[in-house]
């Protein structure tokens, strides 16, 4: 992740900071300084860096029950909205994505209650009046693990929560539709809290719409993972296309290709292997302000990712989405280029998968 410093490392698992953390403990800061002085400054840094060291022993609960499956975690990352601790992989078994899931806020519930027990309190709301509590550093920690605890084990996504409720329904319904009922479990959540939030608490209403975009994500995530996983890239890449050769120049490209209807001109070597992609919408511009006598090699996006033939299209879609390539190019053994595909290519094979899927004809069966 960008903008992180590490800070150290525990058992192969570098600890990162993100930039902007800092931002949160300088705001910590002056809210604290401008209401209470100094000594309210410290107190309220003192407080966010004791929750945030929670927060990373939640990580390393996920992180040490991810590593008795034999998964690694090369780093957590701190960030002001919590930690995110970057798991080699998911359990595949549901079983052990639970155990996983659920060693987070394990490590919360625990804190809480030593604490709980070092402070004498029974663990009953009654006897917690507020304004003991105010000023007991010790009980604010056990009650920041509380609600760690609880607004983890919301079941939906991107809480440990919703992993626990995937796992579960994945048990009995399999993956795919487990992870589709379970967004679907998130989405209704999200509403719910949504509600209740314009009733009269606007961070609520933020939470509901961060759940409810990572619901939608999740399923769309595992709905496109499905629809081309089993599919080759060459399913969904263009083919038909005019290429220009490394030694055109601007103007060679538009005269030859103003009237098309093409907008994307690989550009090639003599061996036929992708250089890097032209616009029609570079070259024209390069040609309206008097740069027509340029290459194509200056004005073309070089360092184009490619596939072999042999990828699936999955791959495609992890270059473009997560990747974030606008283009991946796609070549043979020889290394020649044969083909293309753009975040566009992805939507139609789905578009065309998804109908099919919607009006099985006399020959799906
Ligand atoms: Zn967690």
């Amino acid at each position: 992740m960008g903008w992180s410093v590490k800070l150290f490392s525990v058992g192969g698992t570098a600890v990162r900071m993100h930039l902007t953390f800092l931002l949160l403990i300088a705001w910590i800061a002056a809210v604290q300084w401008s209401h209470s002085g100094l000594q309210g400054a410290i107190s309220g840094v003192v407080f966010i860096l004791v929750l945030f060291a929670c927060v990373l022993l939640h990580e390393f609960g996920h992180i040490w029950a991810a590593r008795r499956y034999g998964i690694r975690t090369p780093n957590v990352t701190l960030l002001p909205i919590g930690g995110v601790a970057a798991l080699e992989r998911m359990p595949e078994k549901p079983a052990q994505e639970i155990v996983v899931a659920l060693a987070g806020p394990a490590v919360n519930l625990v804190i809480a209650l030593v604490l709980a027990a070092v402070l004498g309190l029974r663990f009953d709301p009654e006897t917690m009046s507020a304004a003991a509590l105010q000023s007991n550093f010790l009980a604010q920690v056990a009650i920041a693990n509380v609600i760690l605890l609880v607004f983890n084990l919301i079941p939906a996504f991107p809480m440990d929560g919703g992993r626990v409720l995937r796992a579960l329904l994945t048990m009995w319904l399999g993956y795919t539709r487990g992870t589709l009922v379970a967004a679907r479990v998130g989405q209704a959540l999200a509403v719910g809290f949504a509600i209740l939030g314009f009733m009269g608490n606007p961070m609520l209403v933020l939470i509901a719409a961060f759940i409810f975009l990572a619901a939608t994500g999740e399923a769309g995530d595992v709905r496109v993972r499905d629809a081309t996983r089993g599919s080759p890239v060459t399913a969904a890449m263009t083919t038909a296309f005019a290429v220009l050769p490394v030694t055109a120049s601007a103007d060679d490209a538009f005269t030859r290709f103003a009237h098309s209807a093409q907008r994307v001109f690989p550009v090639v070597d003599g061996a036929g292997r992708l250089r890097g992609i032209a616009t029609q919408e570079t070259l024209s511009q390069a040609v309206s302000r008097g740069d027509g006598a340029h290459s194509v090699t200056e004005l073309m996006t070089a360092d184009i990712p490619t596939l072999p033939v042999s990828a699936s299209l999955w791959d495609a879609v992890e270059l473009l989405g997560r990747g974030g390539e606008r283009w991946v190019g796609v070549i043979d053994n020889g290394g020649r280029l044969v083909g293309y595909i753009d975040p566009q290519n992805v939507e139609d094979f789905l578009a065309r998968s998804s109908k099919r899927a919607e009006y099985p004809g006399p020959w799906s069966q």
